[in-house]
């Protein structure tokens, strides 16, 4: 490579950068495989670029070959990554066997029919028709989060590119047309590989190349960091005991059921469990803790993922149902309450007895959370001193529960 064209190798050199920076974010996010398949992708396309512009090996053929799998290994593990961000993993077979159907005819116009300019068409339109399958495939994933519609339509216009700017710049260079027949008649290869470097297909490849692929290291990042802030969201608002929200992910979705008209009507389940107290103080806070997250559990099982289930503060758990009026939540509460009085406790001596006091409140039209939770709280309050291991609920419903045998 000349002098003059060193600013090729902006291209592989920002590509690795790119691959480093996805390497850091792995580091931090092993879990994130995607991420990994990003810093292959990277990394790949920077070799096949910087084998392509040194000519290593030096071999037109093999160069085009060796350059060839790697880009295509580079443009696979990209697109996969994509997809795997996506949670669309299982068309990999698909990708591979354009890949591999890539790689034949690669070969097939390199060695059989020796054909630059069908080279070029297979490995443009491979490309882009990797990407536009991947387009597709998270089309239908991709919901309406911002990041998401941004990272589709980046994946869809460097899908498209691919075809654009090859069918535009290939019009533009006759010259590559005539170069197969230059070699067969014997041209000089350096006045033949200038010919090639100057062509419109050539300069526009590389410079288009380094602004979309940067564009789609962008979307990628933008989208990882978005992937991360939803994480530690989505950790602050769950309670690491139970597995269920805790209470600021329970006010913010109960917020959202109660402003949604669909969910109505509203009734709102508070328990707190009997006795706890004795529970920690007889057999330590750790079996109080195994206790809760059983509770826990029961309640996860109990909801359906339309509702709201909590462990909104210290041994008091709620459960806001969506479309259900008192009655029905009542009969929810009966289920509950049963479900934990069966509930064999392995942490307990044998045969102890979990129970809870629950109380029972509709949502009345205008009423807002806190009223509601203090509504509902003042019923468990008042089954605490009818004797616990009730259930009282507002006028809307039946007044009180059978009571089973008393508590802890
Ligand atoms: P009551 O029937 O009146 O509800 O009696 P109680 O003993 O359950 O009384 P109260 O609700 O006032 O006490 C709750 C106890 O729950 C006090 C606290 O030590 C315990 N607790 C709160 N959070 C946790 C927790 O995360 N783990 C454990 N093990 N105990 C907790
Ligand atoms: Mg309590
Ligand atoms: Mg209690």
């Amino acid at each position: 490579m000349s002098e003059g064209r060193l600013y090729l190798l902006a291209g592989p050199a920002i590509s690795l950068i790119v691959a480093c920076v996805f390497l850091l974010v792995w580091l931090h996010h092993r879990e994130r495989r995607h991420v990994l398949l990003f810093v292959v992708a990277f990394c790949a396309y920077s070799i096949a670029a910087l084998s392509q512009l040194l000519w290593i090996p030096p071999d037109v053929g093999l160069n085009t070959m060796v350059s060839g799998l790697i880009y295509t290994f580079s443009i696979f593990c990209l697109v996969e990554g994509v997809m795997a961000r996506f949670g669309k993993a299982r068309a990999a077979p698909v990708l591979a066997a354009v890949a591999v159907l890539i790689l034949g005819l690669l070969s097939y116009f390199m060695y059989v029919d020796r054909n630059l300019v069908a080279r070029i068409y297979v490995q443009n339109f491979g490309y882009g028709f990797m990407f536009l399958f991947a387009a597709v495939q998270i089309f239908k994933v991709s919901g309406r989060r911002m990041v998401d519609r941004i990272l589709f339509w980046v994946v869809l216009v460097f899908g498209l590119h691919f075809f654009g700017r090859t069918v535009l710049t290939m019009a533009l260079s006759p010259e590559l047309f005539a170069l197969d027949r230059m070699r067969a008649e014997g041209a000089d290869r350096n006045a033949m590989v200038l010919l090639f470097a100057r062509s419109a297909f050539w300069q526009v490849l590389n410079f288009s190349l380094l602004v979309s692929g940067l564009l789609v290291a962008l979307a990628l990042l933008g989208a990882i960091a978005a992937d991360a802030m939803d994480e530690l969201k989505r950790q602050g608002s769950i309670d690491p005991l139970t597995g269920l929200a805790n209470r600021r992910g329970f006010d913010e979705r109960a917020r959202e059921l109660m402003a949604r008209k669909e969910s109505h009507p509203l009734s709102l389940v508070y328990f707190d469990i009997d006795r706890f107290k004795v529970v920690n103080d007889s057999f330590g806070h750790a079996t109080g803790d195994l206790v809760l997250a059983t509770v826990g559990g029961l309640v996860a099982r109990a909801v359906t993922p339309r509702d709201a289930a909590a462990r909104r503060g210290g041994e008091e758990f709620v459960v806001l149902l969506a479309r259900t009026g008192a009655r029905s939540a009542f009969r929810f509460a009966e289920r509950v309450r049963a479900e934990l009085r069966r509930t064999p406790f392995a942490m307990l001596p044998p045969g102890a007895i979990v129970t809870a006091s629950f109380g029972i409140a509709e949502r009345r039209p205008g009423e807002d959370l806190a009223d509601l939770l203090h509504r509902a709280d003042q019923l468990v309050y008042a089954a605490k001193h009818a004797g616990r291991d009730r259930i009282l609920a507002d006028d809307a419903a039946p007044v009180a529960s059978s009571v089973g045998h008393g508590a802890g």
